[in-house]
């Protein structure tokens, strides 16, 4: 076992499934002792209990402040610290505007930017009094340009973005690293459950790509762990677009 995460504790949520679980994989297999973190309680405890020795199961609603302080203060309670906060749970939907409703647009809201939010203000005081942190938020390729059709999603995307960005202003001068990952279109159950005509058009995006498929949950988990890890000492506000060159720049035609 590599030793790049040895002596560190990091919170992973929504680290039942997908991107996240892939993640929580990847810190524990490098070393870090990995609270894994998400609603889904039978999932999440399987997970760590398959991860072994030092790896536990909290149950973590990231839409809620009492869930964030109750989750933190048992980490800390367990382990004495926390090095790392991976803020990976969220969701996708929403649609065309006029077709939207406000619920939708408010449950967007709720779980990826207040979930994230909520996440980096509690864990500034461990953090803080440690000297160090590095908070790592899953933004996406919609993080950084728009997208017909999913507007709520993408301004949650891009509150990501800025809220890493702003917070890595805010606290650096204590220590704490704050970065973000922007995947592109990966292989989850997210992305599985989608339904099938706009499953149809990221297929048709992975297509154009330079790399002509679907990422997979791994491919992601490798940039959280260089966030996550000392190697990333000198990167605070990146991000880190993980996206088979899906961003790289308009479809032609190869001349
Ligand atoms: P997923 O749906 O497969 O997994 C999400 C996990 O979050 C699940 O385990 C779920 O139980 C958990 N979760 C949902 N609501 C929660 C809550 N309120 N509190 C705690 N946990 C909760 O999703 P994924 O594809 O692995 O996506 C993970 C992250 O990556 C999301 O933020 C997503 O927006 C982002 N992302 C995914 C893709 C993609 O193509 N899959 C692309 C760009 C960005």
């Amino acid at each position: 076992m590599s030793g790049r995460l040895q002596g560190k504790v990091a919170l992973v949520t929504g680290a039942a499934q997908g991107i996240g679980e892939a993640s929580a994989r990847k810190l524990a297999e490098h070393g870090a002792k990995v609270v894994i973190s998400d609603i889904q309680v039978e999932r999440g405890e399987q997970l760590a209990a398959e991860l072994g020795e030092g790896c536990v199961f909290q149950h973590l609603d990231v839409r809620e402040l009492e869930s964030w302080e109750a989750a933190v203060a048992a980490v800390l309670g367990r382990f004495g610290r926390l090095d790392v906060l991976v803020n990976n749970a969220g969701g996708g939907a929403g649609g065309p505007i006029e077709r939207e409703p406000l619920s939708e647009h408010l449950r967007l809201m709720g779980l990826n930017v207040t979930g994230v939010w909520a996440g980096m203000r509690t864990v500034v005081r461990p953090m803080a009094a440690q000297g160090s942190g590095s908070i790592v938020n899953i933004s996406s390729i919609d993080g950084l340009v728009g997208v017909s059709g999913l507007a709520s999603y993408v301004a949650t995307k891009f509150a990501v973005t800025g809220l890493t960005r702003a917070l890595a202003l805010e606290l650096g001068g204590r220590g704490i690293r704050v970065n973000s990952v922007h995947p592109g279109i990966i292989e989850t159950p997210l992305v599985k459950k989608t339904p099938p005509s706009s499953l149809e058009r990221l297929k048709r995006a992975v297509a154009r790509q330079p790399i002509a498929r679907m990422g997979r949950p791994e491919e992601i988990a490798n940039a959280v762990l260089f966030f996550a890890s000392d190697e990333s000492s000198y990167c605070t506000g990146a991000s880190l677009v993980v996206d088979g060159g899906h961003l790289a720049g308009p479809y032609r035609d190869p001349l």
